[in-house]
């Protein structure tokens, strides 16, 4: 849904303004989500097409969305990024066209063209019944069931649940749905001894806490709807970038990097 993005750009703008977190990493991060509003509003809009799932013949569509996306990136992104815009959208199409669908068939959490300018198309072809093709889907509860994604962050919230999932869901780093995960388990390994899961928060993000795990040394943030309903997890999730510098000091890898790198 449309409305989805104007919420995570009113959240992101909203804590922008707070300036309570990091404001800079934000500014940047509600442009960003502004670009790949566009991206799906124009995939969206499209007249007798539905995306086919299959990235490399779906690409004759999306990439007409190329050049304003890096167009955005190069105005507001940070320096490094910028560069790297202004030096994609001097190159021909075929260069960041052949960077996608390396992405596609096999990601890294660096990549941050890929997966910013494929976000919105795998939301839509998630919310529109496709199904991805031709890329690794790895099985078992911690991806995500669409896209094999890893979790970019999780969230509680109140629902009518099983026990089992205790209103625990991880929103994926890939295509942006979220899916429902127990709440006491490691999202990395699937250790669930309580002794060996950690949680840490700072009274600065009150709602906003790490999750970590001391058999696999990984960590991912949880947002408590709960206590913020109005939060949006994945612009919440970056907002709090200060408690993963705090993570990393303590020795724990997040599972999958934000866009904005954190
Ligand atoms: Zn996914
Ligand atoms: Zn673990």
């Amino acid at each position: 849904m449309s409305d989805w993005w104007e919420k995570q750009i009113q959240r992101a703008d909203q804590l922008t303004a707070q300036a309570n977190g990091s404001k800079e990493l934000l500014t940047f991060y509600a442009q960003l989500l502004r670009a790949q509003k566009d991206i799906y509003d124009y995939l969206r809009g499209r007249k007798d097409w539905l995306p086919s799932g299959d990235l490399e013949s779906d690409l004759v569509v999306l990439k007409n969305a190329i050049p304003e996306f890096l167009k955005l990136v190069e105005t507001f992104g940070p320096a490094a990024l910028a560069a790297e815009a202004r030096d994609l959208s001097e190159t021909d199409d075929s260069v960041l066209a052949e960077r996608l669908l390396a992405h596609w068939r096999s990601g890294s959490d660096i990549q941050f063209f890929e997966k910013a300018f494929l976000q919105p198309y795998l939301k839509w072809l998630a919310e529109s019944d496709g199904r991805p093709i031709g890329r690794e889907i790895s099985a078992g509860e911690r991806y995500c069931p669409f896209c094999g994604g890893n979790p970019q962050v999780s969230f509680l919230q109140n629902k009518e649940t099983t026990a089992e999932s205790g209103n625990r869901d991880l929103i994926c780093a890939t295509c942006l749905s979220s899916w429902e995960f127990r709440r006491v388990v490691c999202a990395n390994c699937g250790e669930e001894r309580p002794a060996k899961l950690g949680y840490f928060h700072s009274p600065k993000f009150d709602h906003v806490r790490i999750e970590a795990c001391d058999t696999c040394k990984h960590y991912i943030k949880g947002v408590d709807l709960t206590r913020v309903g109005f939060a949006a997890p994945i612009v919440d999730e970056i907002d709090a970038a200060p408690l993963d510098l705090w993570a990393r000091e303590h020795g724990y890898i997040k599972i999958e990097l934000n866009l904005v790198g954190v």
